[in-house]
């Protein structure tokens, strides 16, 4: 018959079941080893042994005293290294971003939390960032746009003020966390100063629309989604078209996206209501620190 397995003998097959004991057994040794700080988890990457070049990097990353299933999984997940990924598989761009990683958590640093702040325009998002930029647990993210600086806008500082090209080229070479267009112009956090600031213990926060909320959410399943949501629609609608230089038409499209934005709430793991910008500030930092001490 065909397709069945090639018959062992019993020398074979004895062979075979006494090599599996023997890897198993290396494999036990070398994860005590990490277990007991005797050797690093690069030491055990470059041990060049079958047995433990077929090991999952999860098995062993898991022996990292500090590294448990959740971080495990997050820090993976971070650097796209699938859960199945062997140690001979690993790549020298994923190698590099677990060294960082393992660094930190040697230094004993708590990673701070990313927090994605959204809501519609005229809540008072702005307002609230300019309170965070100041602390010195809080690290604003900045983004990355291809829309014209506004007046007093500040190149580097507000945002990176970029062509068109340049936003493709950042998209090809990922290195974005999220990006989305809005109102005619494209806008981007890029990932690497994200990752770097929480890896020194600040909270990361970013000020950015729905749908790249919606994106973070997939990239990063441990940030603190907040909406910041007005006192009253009523009062929603007396800030937007208070803005006194816009056409009506412009004025119904600005309420039409509010509206819109306003029903995307429920997505969001908290809503504060911006009743007092400062309240709302310290609350965003409260809900941080509790969110980082929880992993
Ligand atoms: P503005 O042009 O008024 O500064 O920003 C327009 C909208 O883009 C705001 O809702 C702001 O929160 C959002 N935004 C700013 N930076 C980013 C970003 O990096 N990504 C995304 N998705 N939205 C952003």
């Amino acid at each position: 018959m065909q397709n069945q397995p090639p018959r062992l003998s019993d020398e074979t097959r004895r062979a075979a079941g006494a090599k599996g004991v023997i890897a198993r057994q290396e494999r036990a040794a070398i994860k005590k080893e990490i277990e007991s700080a005797k050797c690093s988890f690069f030491d055990a990457i470059n041990d060049g042994r079958e047995s433990i070049q077929r090991m999952r990097v999860a098995e062993l990353l898991q022996a990292v005293p500090g590294i448990g299933a959740r971080r495990c999984f997050l820090i993976m997940g971070k650097i796209g290294i699938s859960p199945s990924r062997r140690i001979q598989g690993l790549g020298p761009k994923q190698l590099a971003a677990l060294r960082k990683e393992l660094l930190v958590i040697k230094q004993g640093v708590t990673p701070g939390a990313l927090i994605v702040m959204s809501g519609p325009g005229g809540v008072g998002k702005s307002t609230i960032t300019s309170v965070l930029r100041d602390h010195p647990s809080v690290w604003v993210s900045i983004s990355a746009t291809t829309r014209t600086p506004r007046h007093g806008e500040r190149d580097g500082h507000d945002y990176f003020f970029i062509t068109d090209e340049r936003f493709d080229a950042m998209i090809g070479n990922n290195e974005f966390l999220e990006w989305a267009e809005f109102a005619g112009n494209r806008y981007g956090t890029p990932k690497e100063p994200v990752d770097d600031w929480r890896n020194l213990g600040r909270h990361v926060l970013l000020e950015i629309e729905i749908a790249g909320a919606r994106q973070v959410r997939r990239a990063e399943p441990d940030a603190l989604l907040v909406f910041i949501a007005p006192p009253s629609w009523e009062e929603l609608v007396a800030r937007l078209t208070n803005r006194g230089t816009d056409s009506p038409e412009r004025r119904a499209a600005r309420l039409a996206l509010a509206q819109e934005e306003m029903a995307a709430a429920g997505e969001f793991d908290h809503t504060l209501v911006n009743t007092q910008v400062e309240a709302v500030a310290q609350s965003l930092l409260s809900l941080a620190t509790s969110h980082q001490s929880k992993k």
